[in-house]
């Protein structure tokens, strides 16, 4: 393989960075995020990734090359069809069947060889791999090129910090009912969460080994990336850090590094939406009416939760951007949304069928809430945006999230749903009526005293997002020390490797 960084010119006295994402949009955007912002910053950075994943990128891709940032793409054969993957099965969103996750996860782990091959053959040799939580394997490359390993998360201190406590307390030993509230042990606020909200990552059966692996990756790893910040969570980033005997550098909003660029349109996928029409749009709107309403990347929303939630819309009377996925595979909300539903709302709805512009929209002054499903990267671009939001976990770490922005910042109103879904299953997915979703839109565009104090502590929490990115900032900072750390452990690593 071909050194790019060589071929390109560029130094390699820089410390050079190799990141791994997990192939899966809510943890790929944050860590393209973090390489765009360490190259600003002069690192070289290696980003691991698959032919399918890098084509969906690829305008960040020639925005890296045309600012001359020292990024290379590092696109890895998926190895997927040795374990019956379709073609092109090489993110989360498009593994077919439940049953295949587990494939899926075992074809990402035979990246291991070719990686090591890939890094033993860079003349550049890496000074640390930050690699995503999900990926236990990372460890062993870590090892056997004796560089050190970061683990990157997508999710923020707190809820790492009630996830360890549950487990460190072994609260569900005690515990029978599986929707039966408790409070997490260790914490100094009181947060109410069921067995069922917070079960822990990977705990599903089927996937015990996994789980070892990650706990024993994570033992070993030598410190950890949050995309998170301190005025957004101090304590909980400290009390982890001591928790985790590592080292925690929280670096975010990695998202931050879109404020000034004009690709953010996108940033993750090709929106569906034309960017201009889509900002004319909200141009047209005044200032923070309109809620923005997406569940993210792998939720599935089943049609008739659909069209609630379209109902609810248009009795709130509020301007709105809704973002509709998979709707292809659903005549049902297809036939529906055709019989007169967005004419009768087009003065003040916009649907984006598809991958939407969500960086691009919430960053702009037109909105005012967002009604979110609370994963990690979409609850901090709302919060960074400084506006209210309506919390609607379905699974994962969500509904620990949903805890945070509701008793913790006080910035959210709860859509009310306290069962899980579960990942894949539209079936146990709760079911929220339009009388619901019309209150919570209601509650969050509030004009009244409750509401404008949720609007002015939202907008605090912007303010301390955007001081933490800038020169000065404890993100800033938090990347500095860290690009410096590893820049001087370069020489200890290149020759422990030489002997
Ligand atoms: N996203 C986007 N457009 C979409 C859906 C999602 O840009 O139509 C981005 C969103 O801004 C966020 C990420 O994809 O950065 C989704 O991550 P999150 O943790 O919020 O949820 P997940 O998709 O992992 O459930």
């Amino acid at each position: 393989m071909t050194n790019q960084f060589a071929m390109n010119g560029l130094s390699d006295q820089k410390p050079h960075f190799v990141l791994v994402p997990l192939m899966a949009q809510g943890h790929m955007i944050p860590m393209i995020d973090l390489a765009l912002l360490l190259a600003k910053r002069g690192v070289l950075v290696s980003l691991i990734t698959t032919p399918f994943n890098a084509s969906r990128i690829q305008t960040t891709i020639n925005h890296a090359k045309e600012c001359c940032l020292p990024i290379q793409f590092v696109e890895l054969p998926f190895p997927g069809a040795e374990l019956g993957l379709p073609d092109g099965c090489e993110n989360l969103d498009v593994v077919p069947t439940m049953d295949l996750m587990v494939n899926f996860f075992q074809a990402i782990a035979l990246l291991q060889k070719p990686l090591e091959l890939y890094l033993k053959e860079h003349v550049s040799y890496p000074n640390c791999i930050i690699s995503d939580f999900c990926h236990p394997w990372t460890n062993k490359v870590a090892s056997n090129l004796q560089v050190p390993r970061l683990i990157f998360f997508s999710i923020c201190c707190f809820t790492l910090l009630c996830d360890h406590n549950i487990s460190k307390y072994k609260v569900y030993d005690d515990i029978t009912d599986e929707n039966e509230p408790f409070i997490v042990p260790g914490l100094t606020e009181k947060i109410k969460v069921t067995k069922a909200q917070a079960p822990g990552f990977f705990s599903a059966p089927g996937w015990e080994e996994f789980a070892k692996e990650l706990r024993e990756a994570e033992m070993a790893a030598d410190g950890i990336v949050v995309n998170s910040f301190d005025g957004l969570e101090a304590l909980h980033i400290e009390s982890y850090q001591n928790a985790m005997g590592k080292k925690v550098w929280t670096v975010g909003p990695l998202f931050f590094y879109h404020k000034d660029a004009s690709y953010t349109a996108t940033r993750g996928d090709k929106a569906t939406i034309d960017a201009n029409r889509c900002l004319g749009w909200l141009d047209s709107m005044k200032p923070k009416s309109v809620v923005y309403v997406s569940f993210g990347s792998l939720t599935h929303v089943k049609p008739t939760q659909l069209m609630e939630i379209g109902l609810g819309l248009e009795a709130s009377n509020q301007p709105f951007v809704w973002v509709i996925k998979n709707i292809e595979k659903s005549q049902a909300v297809d036939e529906w949304l055709s019989e007169g539903f967005e004419e009768r709302v087009s003065a003040r709805g916009l649907l984006i069928k598809g991958w939407a512009p969500q960086v691009m929209i919430l960053s702009h002054p037109a909105v005012g809430g967002f009604i979110t499903h609370c994963g990690w990267n979409s609850t901090i671009e709302g919060i960074t945006t400084g506006i209210p939001m309506v919390t609607w976990p379905q699974f994962g770490d969500q509904f620990l999230n949903e805890r945070l922005v509701v008793d913790v910042l006080n910035s959210g109103v709860p859509i009310g749903v306290k069962e899980p879904g579960m990942f894949g299953d539209d079936n146990r997915v709760p079911f929220v009526g339009r009388d619901d979703v019309e209150k919570a839109v209601s509650m969050l565009m509030d004009e009244g005293k409750e509401g404008q104090a949720r609007k002015e502590r939202a907008k605090i929490l912007g303010k301390k997002a955007v001081e933490a990115m800038k020169e000065g900032g404890s993100s800033h900072a938090n990347m500095t020390h860290m690009i410096e750390y590893f820049s001087i452990n370069v020489e200890k690593s290149m020759a422990q490797v030489a002997l």
